[in-house]
Formats: structure tokens, C-alpha cells, sequence
């Protein structure tokens, strides 16, 4: 169910809009301010925000500014709500970022109407931004959604502590595959590359294509031994892999490297230290697992 919030200084400004946009099947929240209604935007996050103009506390035009500044906020569709049908107002509104600007007393029609527009553009502006970071071959997380989970999960343990892994996989002398098979060969292989990996992660895990026949996960909870069983798991089940080729059956190895947070400062120095690992594992012989502060696996 998409989620509006209302600001509103108004109580009854408020009624009428819940009113109004709970028949549409849209769940309402509500505060009566401009500073309670950016905690509540930073805590709920809204798929819309209806704004009221003037407010004691904290003019509309004000709390749009906060919310254009805020990246977690920032694509969150603002809609003006002002008595005044002053047009320097409209202008003002929509310059600051908002998609449109009702005034009150609201027409319930054009109320409803200027909110399923905002919600149906919202929704494709979730989808495409969803289908970016998802790698369409084989349905895994993209280098993009691994960069943005990383830096969120590193935030999450700056805050609570805990510990955090990173797994990098590249598939083994790959490019002979391609040479010998053919793309469409290759293609295959790299899907139940993805399925192997994706069987082996928990919920809270992110499998995902990092890039041509590299791979990676993100491994949030575990240090480095739990992370290399589970990238052990994976080799072994690449390792299993049988594709029927023309008449012949194609098998794989992959290398890994692991590293996990407590010997690095940031989440880049955690893919160098899973890629230095990973490169290692290529130089000692492939298939194989290398973290740094471990050794060699096998
Ligand atoms: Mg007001």
C-alpha cells in the first residue's frame, strides 16, 4: 500500500485529506508541523508528501528545501496545499522541487486525482530505479545495488557495531569458455553461476553480478570464518555445475576472496582487501578460497 504523509498545521485540513485519500486505498500519516513532518518523512518514508504552505514553525517552502537536501529524501514527491492562489507562490513551490500545487479548500475530485498522478509517476520512478541495480542476465544484484548495500551496511555497523564480510568471485579461465562455446554458452554458465550462489545466501545476504564473470556477496553478521564457509559452499557447488553443450558437458571452477570489516576503514578498502584476496586465489592455483588474515583456505 503506497503511504502519504499530510504536514499540515490544519486539523481539519488533515481530516479532509485522510478522508479523502483513504478511500483511494492509500494509507495517510500525518503531523501538524513542518519539523515533526520532516522526523516523520525521515522515519517513514513516504511515497508522497501533501505540504501545507504556511505553518507556525516552519514555512512548506522551508521543509521542501530539507527534504531536496536530504538523499534518502529527495525523490519523494512533494504536493503544495495553499490557501493563497497567489501564483509567485506556485512558482516558488515548484521551483523548490514539487510536482504540483492545490489549493484549498481542497475539490475532493482534484485532490484525488493530483495524488493518483503523483503515486502512479512515483511508482514507474521505483520500478526504474529498481531495475538498476538489478543485472538482467542474471537476475542478481548489480555492482550499483552491492555499492549502495555496502556503504548502508557499513553505516549500520559505524552505528551498532558488529561485523560485516565482503566475498568476491571470479569465474575461472572464463574467457576460454566464451572462445570454445560461444556467448550463448557462456551466458548459460553465468546463470547457474547465480543460482549456485543465491542457494547458498540467507535473506539478509546480497548475491549479486559485480561485472562480466565476477561475482560477489555481501555478507552482513559474519566475520571472516563464516564468510569463507560460505564462499566454500559456493565453490563447491560451481565446481558441480554440468551444461550440456552440444554434445559435450561444460564445467567450472571459480576462485574467492574474502575480507571482512574489523581490518579495514571504509567499505572501498573492503573490496580491495576481498579483491587483493581474490587475486591472490587466482595466483595460487585457482579454485580455491584466500582470505588475508586466514590464509589460504584451500
Ligand atoms: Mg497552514
Amino acid at each position: 500500500m503506497m503511504k502519504v504523509l499530510v504536514v499540515d498545521d490544519s486539523p481539519a485540513a488533515i481530516q479532509i485529506a485522510r478522508v479523502r485519500l483513504e478511500s483511494e486505498g492509500v494509507e495517510v500519516i500525518s503531523a501538524s508541523g513542518g519539523r515533526a513532518g520532516l522526523t516523520l518523512a525521515r522515519s517513514q518514508s513516504p511515497d508522497l508528501i501533501l505540504l501545507d504552505v504556511d505553518m507556525p514553525d516552519m514555512s512548506g517552502f522551508d521543509v521542501c528545501r530539507e527534504l531536496k537536501e536530504d538523499a534518502s529524501l529527495n525523490l519523494v514527491p512533494v504536493i503544495f496545499l495553499s490557501g493563497s492562489s497567489d501564483a509567485d507562490d506556485r512558482v516558488t513551490g515548484l521551483d523548490l522541487g514539487a510536482v504540483d500545487f492545490i489549493s484549498k479548500p481542497f475539490d475532493a475530485f482534484e485532490l484525488r486525482a493530483r495524488v493518483r498522478a503523483a503515486l502512479r509517476t512515483k511508482r514507474l520512478q521505483d520500478m526504474l530505479l529498481e531495475r538498476a541495480k538489478i543485472d538482467p542476465l542474471t537476475g542478481l544484484a548489480n555492482r550499483r545495488a552491492v555499492i549502495e548495500r555496502l556503504e548502508q551496511e557499513w553505516a549500520r555497523i559505524q552505528r551498532q557495531g558488529g561485523t560485516l564480510s565482503f566475498v568476491m568471485a571470479d569465474v575461472d579461465n572464463f574467457k576460454c569458455v566464451n572462445d570454445r562455446h560461444g556467448h550463448g554458452a557462456g551466458d548459460r554458465l553465468l546463470m547457474e553461476i547465480a543460482r549456485v550462489l543465491l542457494a547458498q545466501c540467507r535473506k539478509c545476504d546480497l548475491p549479486a553480478r559485480y561485472g562480466g564473470e565476477e561475482f560477489s556477496l555481501v555478507v552482513p553478521g559474519e566475520a571472516t570464518p563464516g564468510a569463507v564457509a560460505m564462499a566454500e559452499r559456493c565453490r563447491g557447488g560451481i565446481q558441480e555445475i554440468r551444461l550440456q553443450v552440444g554434445a559435450g558437458t561444460l564445467r567450472v571452477t571459480a576462485s574467492f576472496g574474502v575480507a571482512d570489516s574489523s581490518s579495514c576503514d571504509s567499505a572501498a578498502a573492503l573490496i580491495e582487501q576481498a579483491d587483493e584476496a581474490l587475486y591472490q586465489a587466482k595466483h595460487d592455483g585457482r579454485n580455491r578460497v584466500v582470505a588475508p588474515v586466514m590464509g589460504e583456505v584451500q
